[in-house]
């Protein structure tokens, strides 16, 4: 009798056993969910979110698989084969309409497989970013990369983003995940805390954010491009990073090369987008760019109204005006409120700005600070910034005066006027998104920290830091090293214009 029952039971555990092998077949991913035990490592995975413009396929992972963005070589080279002869041309007859339609025909040779129809939506099928699940493993000081398709909105993106942080969770055993946001990806990850809440998030960084716009955005999508040689000068040096001589020579090469050939070059621009505004507008940039719902994310509050004026056509584009309105009236306003309330419930937060930089070479305007692409008083929310390579004016006082300085060492940055004055770091001399070891060193003890880190506490990190491109670290500023340059090269690279 005993012997009987021990079979049937023993025949129960393999049915059963067998079940759940059946189970594991038949969906590797829902095992991963319901079967990974809790991970008690002490470090919660992190997301890197990527910026703007990651790679975009057809048919991603299929064998047919094309790659629409980056355009691949031989769709820019025939472009360009198609170009250059029409340059001649231009030269000889200097009529820039018809360089315009050439312009216009080689934007369009290249980029027409990622544009959107009048509602925002792609028009081609099957378009996606990278994508792939994500697997199990989290060693400290990793990341597990998320790409999305920045064409549209951050609103409806911060969807995607919840589907991947859910099975980020499940693959890893942990219950939150620290985020790591850069450029646009800052304007998604507060629209998924507004849409989700907080509970599955340990850490937030965001950094060289675009989430309160980029100004050159702002002004390309009012119809308000322009060159100058100034600014499109400085922009190619600051490609240059680093105080090292030869970097240094570098810019002063691009400095005088400036005269002969980018001068002409940004008056160029200029012209085209001066006498031949139907063609590069309307007919061009606006049908590329102004029907991503993404991209007017990158629109400033102050141009907002107006860009949607100059852009859209309030009945066809009637379902991209809903999209778009969301993150700036429904989200945006509330950056603080949402920040706010992470860091009440123990979520590490981390403001990283770049300064130091020339901005996009595409307005009159550019003497404000940024980091390359976004303005430091967007990304930094709210910093008080002295026109760039000029300290703030002369008698300048720290504008909120909170007991504690908040003003950097080169004079150029008030971050008092900060949403968040304790926790925004600064550097200096950093492109965009191009980030060294030692500036992802400090992300990760910021993530890793038991407690929200602040400007004061850690020697290393001081509120205002300066790139050093050399070492591949970014460094306390000082009175010493917060000139990128020393005088005696501003003075050659000056006398060289
Ligand atoms: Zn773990
Ligand atoms: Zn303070």
């Amino acid at each position: 009798m005993k012997k009987r029952v021990l079979s049937i039971l023993l025949c129960i555990a393999v049915l059963f056993s067998s079940a759940q092998m059946f189970a594991f077949s038949a969906s590797a991913a829902s095992v991963s969910s319901s079967l990974t035990e809790k991970c008690d490592c002490g470090y919660d995975p992190i997301i890197y979110i990527h910026g703007f413009g990651n790679p975009l396929y057809m048919n991603y992972g299929a064998e047919n698989e094309k790659e629409i963005w980056v355009p691949e070589k031989d769709v820019l080279m025939n472009g360009i084969k198609k170009l250059v002869p029409k340059f001649f041309k231009f030269m000889f007859t200097r009529d820039y309409r018809a360089f315009a339609l050439a312009v216009k025909d080689f934007a369009f040779d290249l980029l027409t497989p990622i544009m959107c129809d009048d509602n925002g939506d792609s028009i081609l099928d099957g378009i996606s970013a990278a994508y792939t699940e994500p697997t199990g493993d989290h060693p400290k000081n990793t990341v597990k990369i998320y790409y999305y398709d920045w064409r549209l909105d951050v609103y409806d993106n911060a969807d995607m983003l919840r589907d991947f942080i859910n099975k980020v969770k499940a693959a890893t055993g942990h219950d939150k995940v620290a985020l790591d946001s850069e450029s646009m990806a800052t304007s998604i990850t507060v629209s998924y805390l507004l849409k989700y809440g907080y509970d599955d998030v340990s850490a937030l960084i965001f950094r060289s954010g675009a989430w309160n716009g980029i100004s050159f955005m702002g002004e390309a999508l009012s119809g308000r491009m322009t060159s100058c040689p100034e600014s499109l000068t400085g922009y190619l040096q600051d490609f240059v990073m680093g105080r090292e001589a030869k970097n240094v020579f570098f810019r002063f090469l691009i400095g005088s090369v400036g005269q002969v050939v980018i001068a002409p070059l940004s008056r160029l621009i200029d012209n085209l987008f001066k006498k031949a505004p139907d063609i590069l507008y309307d007919d061009c940039l606006l049908k590329i760019y102004g029907n991503m719902p993404g991209v007017w994310s990158f629109v400033p509050d102050e141009d907002y109204e107006s860009a949607k004026k100059f852009a859209l056509d309030e009945n066809k584009n009637a379902v991209l005006i809903e999209k778009i309105d969301r993150y700036h009236n429904e989200v945006r306003p509330k950056i603080k409120e949402i920040v706010s309330n992470a860091m009440s419930k123990n979520i590490n937060v981390a403001i990283i700005s770049n300064y130091g930089m020339y901005g996009v070479p595409a307005t009159e305007n550019y003497t404000y600070q940024s980091d390359f692409m976004v303005d430091t008083k967007f990304s930094s929310c709210g910093a008080t910034c002295s026109e760039l390579n000029k300290p703030l004016p002369e008698g300048y006082v720290q504008k909120v005066d909170d007991g504690h300085n908040h003003m950097s060492p080169d004079l150029q940055i008030d971050a008092s006027t900060c949403m968040f004055p304790e926790y925004t770091w600064f550097v200096k001399g950093m492109i965009h998104t191009f980030f060294n070891d030692g500036y992802r060193e400090m992300t990760y003890k910021i993530i890793y920290a038991d407690h929200q880190m602040n400007v004061f506490e850690d020697e290393k990190y001081p509120q205002f830091m300066v790139n050093d491109d050399k070492h591949k670290t970014i460094v306390p500023m000082t009175a010493d090293n917060s000139e990128l340059l020393t005088k005696a090269e501003l003075l050659k690279i000056r006398k060289s214009r």
